[in-house]
C-alpha cells in the first residue's frame, strides 16, 4: 500500500470523532483530539508512520496514546541509568530528602527571607546561607547567586572592572554550553591576561605580570580537563603568598566545590573548599548542584570586603536566586553540620560518588538474575565505569557495575527509545549493542520500576 492509498483508507475524521474517538472527547478538549488526529494523518503522510492496517481502533489506541503523552508535564521525572551522577541534561544533583521537605513546606506558604524576625527589620537575602557556611568553611562571610557562571561573573565585575586579571593559559577553560572564561572576563569588564603557557605556568610568570593595573589573580579549575606530561601549575598557596605580597586579591573559581573529605573514602578527590579558605584565598567560587549536592546556586565565600563588593553589584541583584533556592541550600548545607558520614549518606551526589564497587556488584547480580526470568531478554551483570559529570574529577572513572541486556523482540534502539517514551522515562546507556544500566546512580525502587518496565515490554511488543 503506498502512502496516498493508505491516507485514503482512513475512516473520515468526522466519523471517527463520533464513533471510536467519542470516548477520549469526554477526557480531553475536542480540539486536542483533532488535533492529535491530523498530526497523525500527517505522519502517515510524511512518511514517518508505519505502514500497516490501520483500523479504526487502530487509530483511537495511537491518538489515546498521543493524547496521553501530550499531556504530560515537560519537566518530568526521569530514571538515570546513565552512571553519570551529575548529569547536567538531568538537572545534576538529585537533592537530598531533608531539602526536598523544605522546599515542598515552604513553597506553598510564605517564608522568611529578608526579614530579621527579632527586630521586624529587613536584613540580607543570604543571611541563613551565609551563617552555614562560615561555620562550615571557616570564611569570614558569603553569599548566593544564580548558578557559578554567575558567581565568576559577578567577582569579577566587582572585584576587577576596568583592571587586569591575572589567569594561567593552562586554566583558560571552556565548561559545556558557553562558558568561556574569556568571554566572561569580557563581559565583566575585566581585562584578562594571560600568564605562562598551556602546559607550564610558573610562579614567578604570576610575580612578573603582575602591574600596578593589576587587579587580581585567578585560578580556575580545569574542571573538564587535565593537561598531562610536561606540565606545572601554581598551586594556590603560591598564588595567595604573591597576592599577599603585592596588595592583589586572589579567587578560585572551584566548579565543583567539594565539602567532605573524598580521600578518606578511597575517592580522588580536590582540594575541599575549607583547605582552600584556610589558604587564604580571597574569594572561592563554586557550584550548589555538583558535588556539594544541591540545587543550582553559584556560592562566594571568602573575605568580608571582597564578599561585600560582590552585594554591592548590581549583577548581584540580576543573579540573585529565588527563595526555595535558599531554602533548599540551607537545607543541603545543614546536612554537613553532622559531620562527611551524615553527608555522605544523605545527599545522594555523595552517596552515589562514594558507594563501594563490591557492594555495586552484588546488587547487580541479584538485579539480573530477576531480569534474566523475563522472556526474550539477554541479560548479564557486567564491570562498567560511571562518571561524577557536569565536569567534575574528570579524568577519574569511577569502577562500577551494571546490567548489559539485549531483547529478542525488537532492536536495541527501538528498546531505548520505549523506555524513554515511557513514564516515567527510563535513560540507559549504549555500549556495544547493549544497552547498559549502571547500578551507581540506581536506587532500589527504581531498579523495581525498570523490571516492570521490561517485563511489560517484553510482554507486548510495540509494532512501533
Ligand atoms: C561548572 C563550572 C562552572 C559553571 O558553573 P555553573 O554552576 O554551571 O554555572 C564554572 N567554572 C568551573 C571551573 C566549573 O567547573
Amino acid at each position: 500500500m503506498d502512502r496516498q492509498e493508505l491516507l485514503r483508507g482512513l475512516p473520515k475524521v468526522d466519523r471517527l470523532m463520533d464513533g471510536e474517538l467519542a470516548g477520549l472527547t469526554n477526557e480531553y478538549p475536542r480540539q486536542q483530539v483533532l488535533s492529535e488526529l491530523r498530526d497523525l494523518r500527517e505522519e502517515i503522510n510524511s512518511g514517518q508512520g508505519h505502514e500497516r492496517d490501520l483500523t479504526a481502533e487502530a487509530i483511537r489506541d495511537r491518538v489515546a496514546a498521543g493524547l496521553a503523552r501530550a499531556s504530560l508535564p515537560y519537566y518530568r521525572r526521569v530514571i538515570n541509568a546513565t552512571g553519570v551522577i551529575l548529569h547536567t541534561g538531568l538537572g545534576r544533583a538529585p537533592l537530598a530528602p531533608e531539602a526536598a521537605e523544605a522546599v515542598a513546606e515552604l513553597a506553598v506558604h510564605p517564608q522568611r527571607v529578608e526579614i530579621d524576625l527579632e527586630s521586624g527589620d529587613r536584613g540580607g537575602r543570604d543571611r541563613g546561607c551565609a551563617e552555614l557556611m562560615r561555620e562550615l568553611t571557616g570564611c569570614e562571610d558569603a553569599t548566593v547567586v544564580n548558578n557559578n557562571a554567575a558567581a565568576t561573573l559577578v567577582i569579577l565585575a566587582a572585584v576587577a572592572r576596568g583592571r587586569r586579571v591575572l589567569v594561567s593559559r593552562g586554566e583558560l577553560v571552556e565548561i559545556g554550553g558557553s562558558y568561556r572564561i574569556p568571554d566572561i572576563m569580557r563581559e565583566s569588564g575585566a581585562v584578562l591576561a594571560e600568564v605562562g603557557t598551556t602546559n607550564r605556568t610558573h610562579l614567578r610568570d604570576f610575580e612578573q605580570a603582575i602591574d600596578d593595573q593589576t587587579g587580581l589573580i585567578l585560578k580556575v579549575h580545569t574542571s573538564n580537563y587535565r593537561v598531562v606530561g610536561f606540565t606545572a601549575e601554581v598551586d594556590i598557596r603560591a598564588l595567595v603568598g604573591v597576592g599577599r605580597k603585592r596588595g592583589v586579591p586572589v579567587v578560585y573559581d572551584l566548579g565543583s566545590g567539594c565539602m567532605v573529605d573524598l580521600a578518606a573514602r578511597g575517592r580522588v578527590g580536590d582540594e575541599s573548599v575549607q583547605e582552600l579558605i584556610a589558604a587564604g584565598v580571597d574569594l572561592v567560587c563554586f557550584s550548589g548542584d555538583k558535588l556539594l549536592g544541591g540545587p543550582q546556586a553559584g556560592i562566594i565565600a571568602g573575605k568580608t570586603e571582597a564578599v561585600d563588593a560582590c552585594r554591592r553589584h548590581p549583577l548581584f541583584r540580576a543573579t540573585r536566586p529565588g527563595r526555595l533556592v535558599y531554602t533548599a541550600l540551607e537545607a543541603t548545607l545543614r546536612l554537613y553540620r553532622g559531620g562527611d558520614d551524615v553527608a555522605l549518606a544523605r545527599i545522594p551526589a555523595l552517596r552515589r560518588l562514594t558507594a563501594p564497587a563490591a557492594e555495586l556488584e552484588d546488587a547487580a547480580e541479584s538485579w539480573a538474575a530477576e531480569l534474566a526470568r523475563i522472556p526474550g531478554l539477554e541479560v548479564e551483570a557486567v564491570s562498567c565505569a560511571s562518571q561524577a559529570g557536569s565536569g567534575s574529577l574528570p579524568t577519574h572513572e569511577l569502577p562500577s557495575w551494571g546490567v548489559s541486556l539485549a531483547p529478542s523482540w525488537c532492536s536495541l534502539d527501538s528498546l531505548a527509545a520505549e523506555l524513554r517514551r515511557g513514564e516515567p522515562a527510563i535513560l540507559a546507556r549504549t555500549h556495544d549493542e547493549r544497552l547498559i544500566f549502571d547500578l551507581r546512580t540506581l536506587d532500589p525502587d527504581e531498579l523495581e520500576a525498570i523490571r516492570e518496565r521490561l517485563a511489560t515490554l517484553a510482554s507486548e511488543p510495540s509494532e512501533s
